[in-house]
């Protein structure tokens, strides 16, 4: 084997073990905070515009307080704002169709 195949196939097996760490760490993760988080969401403190938090990337969030706060960009009024984390509304939460109005 050439000189420059071992350095190819080296940097390769290397790149390969990182991105498996990677996902072995984004695994842990996701088994931690239990993967999307359900029933929470970001709210645009200016607009009031509403995200999934997990559509958002934001897992680890499931696990932290109601009231916390993150910096984000909103697509409502196009620019980044405090975008507050909280729980989503029980009829958001159920899809049964049977609607809850308070
Ligand atoms: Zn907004």
């Amino acid at each position: 084997m050439p000189w420059y195949m071992v350095i190819l196939v080296s940097a390769g097996v290397a790149w390969l073990v990182l991105v498996v760490c990677l996902l072995v760490v984004m695994c842990s993760v996701t088994k931690n905070t239990g993967g999307f988080a359900p029933g929470w969401q970001l709210r645009c403190t200016r607009c009031g515009r509403t995200r999934d938090a997990g559509e958002a990337g934001l897992v680890r969030y499931k696990a932290a307080s109601a009231s916390k706060r993150t910096l984000g960009f909103c697509r409502g009024c196009r620019g980044f704002r405090w975008l507050a984390v909280e729980r989503v509304p029980d009829e958001a939460e159920h899809h049964h169709g049977a609607q809850v109005q308070a």
